[in-house]
């Protein structure tokens, strides 16, 4: 659905649209006629509501309640922390690229919540801690794999504690606009349908909805499979990697903490058809590829594969919920068929069973949300800076055909989430950066949530000085950041 046709099931000043009949196909032109009187909505107030309590809208969430806002935090599913507890391999990555570059030092470039979230993992076994990539590709990263389970854990606990009203299992279903602001976001829950009004709003949704709601600019542009990673249990690590190194087709190892033991394999694998061609079957390597089933997988737990990603191409963009259901079914398909081809070809996967799915698609794509500012792969790759940097970043995951300038970091500029033409809202996420190589590095886990950091910590700002944010002080929010254990190089 472009912007026009999406715009027409927008709710402006007041009117909202409410929910399609059942069974019905989504005709925008239809819905518009149908008005729903937001006066009759029971009506919420915060300082600062967080749309999505993924990857970035969590850490957003924190930040802007521990710097004094009320703060509300409105995720879908019934458990917080988005693709990272779904689709993600591991949290890549807190520390610069380091290895192309003789010289240059290993540094810690992102720290502030994200760090501590992982600190909390620590203390309950939840992380592998962070293990330097090396092997046969040497990718250039350091992993930091995550019990997924314990990560919402962590992460509701973390939210409690900074006083975050946390409302799951609640989908943003609209916004409603005065002039060029959000006055309220309209939710859907079991208990109907409510309206949560702030002073600013943070899209952290990767899908946009907000953003798009709100009647802003986007784009969908569908350049990147959707997958949906499943986790195999009763595996043999140690047999598995054993065999891999005997064909000399293990691609990434990287070595941490597995169940409490130091110097554990927490990563190997190699991406199928390219490190395994000529080396495994031809048989397993064709159908593997087939499927998109990659081979690259962490783990936190002895005989656990934690991520089996399972790509699809979708025709059209992943906002479109008919060809979504339809992919659903297909990757699920592919999920079995993959775990047949692991039990057969690679030992110690004998006895292995599809022991986690994701509940839904995950995406690496969805909306892209346009911004004041959209940072370009020359700024990213050239490890440019700015005057309003929010955080600095040094992981692409296409290192090393892409790796920043001499090792270092480029910074993010705050203007890159606010989200043009909406004076109170910002997006933090996989929905900013359009183009494809920067998007690459912007989107990895560890950028959203230092995004998320930035953004919740803007709009406590905004919210408490009642300004928009296009008038936040940049010193203020650098200060702020600053205190909160941010890490900036300039
Ligand atoms: C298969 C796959 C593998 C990846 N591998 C890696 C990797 O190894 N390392 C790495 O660093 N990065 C990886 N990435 C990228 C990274 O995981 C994502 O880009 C990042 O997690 C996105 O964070 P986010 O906060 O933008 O979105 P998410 O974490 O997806 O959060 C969005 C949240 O919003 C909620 N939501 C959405 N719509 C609504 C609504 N209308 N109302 C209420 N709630 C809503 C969702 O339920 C979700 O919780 C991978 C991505 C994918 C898909």
């Amino acid at each position: 659905m472009d912007r026009r046709n999406f715009s027409k099931q927008m709710i402006y000043a007041g009117m909202a649209v409410p929910a399609l009949k059942s069974g019905s196909l989504p005709d925008p032109h239809e819905a518009s006629d149908l008005k729903e009187d937001i006066k009759n909505l029971p009506a919420r107030e915060f300082d600062v509501v967080v749309a999505g309590g993924g990857t970035a809208g969590v850490v957003a969430a924190l930040a802007a309640a521990r710097n004094g806002a009320k703060t509300a935090l409105i995720e879908g599913k019934g458990y917080v922390g988005g693709t990272v507890v779904e689709g993600g391999t591991a949290l890549h990555s807190f520390f610069n690229l380091w290895k192309a570059f003789p010289g240059v030092e290993k540094r810690q470039v992102v720290r502030g919540i994200p760090q501590e979230i992982i600190d909390r993992l620590l203390l309950v076994g939840g992380t592998t801690g962070h293990g330097d990539v090396t092997g046969k590709i040497d990718y250039d990263c350091v992993c930091t794999a995550i019990d997924t389970e314990l990560y919402k854990l962590v992460a509701l606990e973390m939210l409690s504690e900074a006083g975050v009203s946390v409302f799951t299992n609640t989908l943003v279903a609209g916004a409603v606009k005065k002039g060029s602001a959000i006055e309220g976001i309209i939710t859907q829950s079991r208990m109907g349908r409510e309206l949560f009004k702030a002073k600013c709003f943070i899209d952290s949704t990767a899908y946009g909805d907000l953003s798009a709601y709100a009647g802003a600019e986007f784009k969908e542009l569908n350049d990147h499979p959707v997958c949906n990673s499943m986790a195999l249990g009763n595996v043999n690590i140690e047999k598995m990697y054993a065999y891999l190194v005997s064909k000399n087709a293990l691609g990434d190892l990287a070595y941490g903490i597995r169940d409490g033991k130091e110097g554990q394999i927490i990563r190997f694998g190699s991406e199928s058809g390219y490190v395994i061609r000529g080396k495994l079957p031809d048989e397993f390597v064709d159908e593997v590829v087939k499927l998109g089933a990659g081979l690259i997988t962490t783990t936190v737990h002895d005989n656990y594969l934690m991520f089996i990603k399972i790509n699809y191409r979708m025709p059209v963009s992943p906002t479109n919920r008919d060809e979504v259901a339809k992919t659903e079914l297909i990757i699920r398909k592919n999920q079995y068929k993959t775990l047949e081809l692991f039990r057969k070809y690679l030992p110690g996967c004998e006895n292995a069973f599809i022991a986690r799915t994701s509940p839904s698609l995950n995406i690496r794509r969805g909306r892209t949300i346009t911004c004041d500012f959209d940072i370009p792969l020359s700024e990213v790759i050239g490890a440019v800076h700015h005057d309003d940097d929010i955080l600095v970043y040094g992981f692409h995951d296409s290192a090393p055909r892409y790796q920043i300038k001499n090792g270092g970091t480029y910074g993010l500029p705050y203007r890159a989430l606010r989200v043009k033409g909406i004076d109170n809202l910002l997006a933090a996420g996989m929905l900013i950066t359009s183009d494809f190589q920067a998007h690459m590095s912007t989107r990895n886990t560890v950028c959203c949530m230092a995004q998320g950091q930035a953004a919740g910590t803007a709009s406590a700002i905004c919210s408490a000085k009642k300004i928009g944010t296009r008038d936040l002080k940049y010193s203020d929010l650098r200060n702020t950041l600053e205190k909160g254990n941010v890490y900036f190089e300039n």
